[in-house]
C-alpha cells in the first residue's frame, strides 16, 4: 500500500508540528508555501512560487492525496480549488467564518454561545453610532485578516472616534466589540474525526504580551467541571455546525458571568503546544489523524504543563536542555523582534512546581520581561 500524503497550505512552524506528528504513523506531506526557508522546507517536498501560480497550486495539488492548512488567512479560492479535485479538512465553510470577525459573531450568536455585542462599522458615523448604543470603551478591530491583535484599536472616549477611523478607515469593514472585562483568557481544542467522534482537550490558561501569546498553562487552574463541559458543549456546537473536520480552536474571556467566545480558529493552535509532550496524543497528531481518516486519540492530561514561546530572540540551547522537565522546540526561524522562534514545554508534578519552573526557564531567556510582563 503507498503511503497517503497529506499536502499542508502554510509551511510554517505549525505545518512542520503537524509533519512531525504523522511521520511515526508512516503518512507523507508535502507543503504549498513560496518561502524556501520556511520551518517546513526540510519535511517533504515544497511547492509554490514567488506569486503562488495557479500552476503550482496545481502541481501541489497533483503532489498528495488528502489536504488541510495550517493559517487561516489564505484565499478561500484556494481551498475551493483544492476541493474541486480532492479531500480537504477542514472544509470551505469553517476557513470562511473564521476569516470573518462578524460571521464568526453571528455564528456564537445562532448558536447561543455568549460573547461580546457587535456592530459593523463602515464609516466614521457608524463608529460614533455605536460608541453611542453600545456605551464605550469598545474594541475597535479589522473584520479579516487579524491575528495577534494586530489592526485594532481600544477606543475610551467619544473623541478618540476620528482617531480610530483614521487608523483603522482604510481597512473597513470594522468590528466594534463592547470591552469585556475579563478574569483571564481560556481556549479550548477540539479535534472532530471524519466520522463525526469528537475529542476535546482540558481548558488552557493563555497570558499574552504585546498581543503576542507568551506562556499557556494546563490544565487551566480553578477551572470547575461545568466550565469544562461548557466550554466543551460551546465548541462541539461549533464543530457540528461547520461539518468540520480537524483541529478547532475557540479563545475565550472568562468573567464573572461564565465564558464569553472571542474567536476561534480552523486549525491547530499556538495555545495547545503543550499538547505534544502534556496530553496522551497531541493536538498535532489528533489532527492528522482526523485528516487522515484514523481515529482519534486521548486527549488526557497526565501532569500540569506549561508552554513557553520563544519569541524575538533565542535562549541558550544548552541551558534550557540542563532543565530535566523541559522540551525545547525550535523552527528553525532566524531572529526578528515579535517573531515566534520556537517554545519550550514544561512539565510538573503540581500547579506550584510548574509556576517554580516557569521562573527558571524566564531567567533562561533572554527577554523574560515579555514572559513576566508586570515586572
Ligand atoms: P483578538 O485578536 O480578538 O484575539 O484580540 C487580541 C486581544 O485583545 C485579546 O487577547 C484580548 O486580550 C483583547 N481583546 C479582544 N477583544 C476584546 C474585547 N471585546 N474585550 C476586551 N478585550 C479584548
Amino acid at each position: 500500500m503507498s503511503r497517503l500524503r497529506i499536502g499542508i497550505l502554510g509551511g510554517g512552524q505549525l505545518g512542520r508540528m503537524m509533519a512531525l506528528a504523522g511521520y511515526p504513523l508512516d503518512l507523507a506531506f508535502s507543503f504549498f508555501d513560496s518561502n524556501p526557508d520556511c520551518p517546513s522546507a526540510a519535511l517533504g517536498p515544497r511547492f509554490g512560487d514567488a506569486d503562488n501560480s495557479e500552476a503550482s497550486l496545481d502541481a501541489f495539488i497533483a503532489s498528495a492525496d488528502v489536504f488541510t492548512y495550517e493559517f487561516e488567512n489564505i484565499p478561500v479560492a484556494w481551498v475551493e480549488r483544492i476541493a474541486a479535485q480532492k479531500p480537504v479538512y477542514p472544509g470551505v465553510k469553517s476557513l470562511a467564518v473564521s476569516q470573518n470577525r462578524i460571521n464568526e459573531k453571528k455564528l456564537f450568536s445562532s448558536l447561543k454561545i455568549p460573547s461580546a455585542r457587535f456592530a459593523e462599522i463602515r464609516s466614521e458615523s457608524d463608529l460614533r453610532q455605536a460608541a453611542a448604543t453600545l456605551g464605550l470603551p469598545l474594541v475597535i478591530k479589522t473584520v479579516t485578516m487579524g491575528y495577534d491583535g494586530k489592526g485594532q484599536f481600544l477606543l475610551k472616549t467619544e473623541e478618540q472616534v476620528s482617531e480610530a477611523w483614521a487608523q483603522l478607515g482604510a481597512q473597513a469593514p470594522l468590528i466594534a466589540e463592547e470591552f469585556i472585562h475579563f478574569k483571564r483568557e481560556l481556549s479550548i481544542i477540539a479535534v472532530r474525526g471524519r466520522d463525526g467522534k469528537t475529542v476535546c482537550y482540558p481548558l488552557t490558561e493563555n497570558t499574552h504580551h504585546r498581543g503576542i501569546l507568551s506562556h499557556s498553562i494546563a490544565p487551566a487552574q480553578f477551572v470547575d467541571s461545568d466550565t469544562q463541559l461548557t466550554a466543551e458543549r460551546y465548541i462541539s456546537a461549533i464543530l457540528h455546525e461547520l461539518d468540520h473536520v480537524g483541529a478547532i480552536t475557540l479563545e475565550t474571556f472568562e468573567t464573572r458571568n461564565g465564558l464569553f467566545a472571542n474567536e476561534t480558529a480552523p486549525r491547530v493552535h499556538n495555545s495547545g503546544h503543550w499538547t505534544i509532550e502534556g496530553s496522551r496524543c497531541s493536538q498535532f497528531e489528533n489532527h492528522v489523524r482526523a485528516v487522515a481518516g484514523l481515529p482519534l486519540g486521548a486527549t488526557t492530561c497526565d501532569r500540569p504543563t506549561a508552554m513557553i514561546n520563544i519569541i524575538g530572540q533565542h535562549p541558550v540551547t544548552e541551558d534550557i536542555l540542563q532543565l530535566p522537565d523541559a522540551h525545547l522546540h525550535l523552527y528553525g526561524k532566524s531572529e526578528r523582534e515579535g517573531r515566534k522562534l520556537g517554545h519550550i514545554t514544561l512539565t510538573a508534578n503540581n500547579h506550584h512546581d510548574l509556576a517554580t519552573g516557569i521562573t527558571q526557564v524566564a531567567d533562561m531567556l533572554p527577554n523574560p520581561m515579555a514572559l513576566f510582563p508586570g515586572k
